[in-house]
């Protein structure tokens, strides 16, 4: 008797491991692992998600019609050219099997986020990984990697969980020198928070051609996570693969109706980026305070560099013993870094107190920074 055999790749994907929400014997826990919003839900969502209670013995609308609408509102688009998914991480599984597969190369940077490396493999593609400068995605290296099987290239614009950001002329030359038939997928999932005055979150090198997409989120500023809404605006002829492969009901009814009320709430992304901007200063400034390098980051979050593996470990381990969970870089290979979201005031201020006193603290017998 032999047993059911997955494909080989298959056993080669190292199952993604989200941030972590508990720790053994601690009662308050700071979940600071995950990026997801400093406030909540926004009131609105929630008023929608108990409204829509009596009603999900109903199907949703499958092609998620007033959320497309109520995004392309939003945002100025054409909600034609929207598509919504379970989350954005559907979408990205969508694109690697619609436009990879076996013998299509997809290239992503080495700090780049990890669903790009699973779906690529899960669609039979090979990833490659591009070296990055500075934890900044590198455009001259990204083309000097395309090679004739190239048929993707994700950059999440600002990058999860380095926080760089791709300048504008960066983004539009890598497009200009990418192949035509190469789709470019610029991963957006935080650019509520990004401040630069120069950004476009890639709805410019959209609508400039049929060989680019943009994704979007929910589940970071919009405090949606737990809900699973992601959405993509694209050229006509990708949305339409999308829509033809995608899960017919994929956005639930609480779903839909929790992210239309979101968008409504009123001053709920300025108060967000706002508290934000200050906080992730805040945090940033007393972690360099204490000897701790802080990369500069445009999203929700930051990386606090440790300089060695150990060190980093031994912080994390302390900041858990206190019930603060942030999140190990070692999947990243960042193994000296731990990722670090802006919380609340209070949480940020907890996160900046406990390691006033572990770098304050000698290393314990038989610990070394090595
Ligand atoms: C959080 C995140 C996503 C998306 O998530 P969903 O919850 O699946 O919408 C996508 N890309 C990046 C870079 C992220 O950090």
């Amino acid at each position: 008797m032999t047993a059911p055999t997955p494909r080989p790749e298959i056993l080669t994907i190292a199952a993604y491991v989200g941030g972590e929400s508990k720790v053994e014997g601690v009662n308050r826990i700071l979940k600071l692992s995950s990026n997801e919003g400093a406030f909540g839900p926004p009131v609105s969502a929630q008023e929608a998600f108990r409204q829509v209670a009596a009603e999900i013995h109903r199907y949703p609308d499958g092609g998620s019609g007033a959320l497309r609408r109520a995004i392309g509102a939003r945002f100025g688009l054409d909600p034609e050219r929207i598509v919504c998914g379970t989350g954005s991480d559907e979408l990205i599984q969508h694109i690697c099997h619609i436009y990879g597969g076996p013998g299509a190369d997809i290239i992503m940077t080495m700090h780049g986020f990890t669903m790009y490396q699973i779906a690529g493999t899960y669609a039979g593609s090979r990833v490659l990984k591009v070296p990055e400068r500075d934890l900044t995605a590198d455009v001259d290296l990204i083309l000097a990697a395309v090679t004739p099987a190239t048929r993707i290239v994700f950059l999440a614009n600002p990058n999860n969980p380095t926080g760089s950001l791709l300048p504008e002329e960066e983004m539009a030359r890598l497009r200009r020198d990418l192949p035509p038939e190469v789709l470019l997928v610029i991963d957006a999932a935080y650019a509520e928070y990004v401040t630069d005055p120069g950004y476009d979150p890639g709805i410019a090198l959209v609508d400039a051609g049929d060989n680019t997409i943009m994704l979007r989120t929910f589940s970071k500023v919009f405090g949606l996570g737990g809900m699973r809404v992601g959405w993509a605006y694209g050229p006509p002829a990708v949305i339409d693969a999308i829509n033809r492969v995608r899960g017919v009901f994929n956005v639930n009814i609480a779903a839909q109706a929790a992210a239309v009320a979101a968008l409504a709430e009123p001053g709920w992304v300025e108060r967000s980026v706002a508290h934000n901007v200050e906080w992730r200063g805040r945090l940033s400034a007393a972690l360099e305070a204490l000897g701790i390098k802080v990369w500069p980051s445009h999203g929700n979050f930051f990386l606090a560099d440790f300089a060695t593996a150990a060190r980093a470990k031994r912080a994390d381990a302390f900041l858990r013993g206190r019930g603060i969970i942030i999140r190990g870089m070692a999947a990243y290979d960042l193994p000296h870094c731990l990722r670090i979201t802006v919380g609340t005031a209070e949480e940020c201020t907890l996160v900046a107190d406990a390691l006033t006193t572990f770098m304050s603290a000698r290393p314990a017998d038989g610990e070394t920074d090595g």
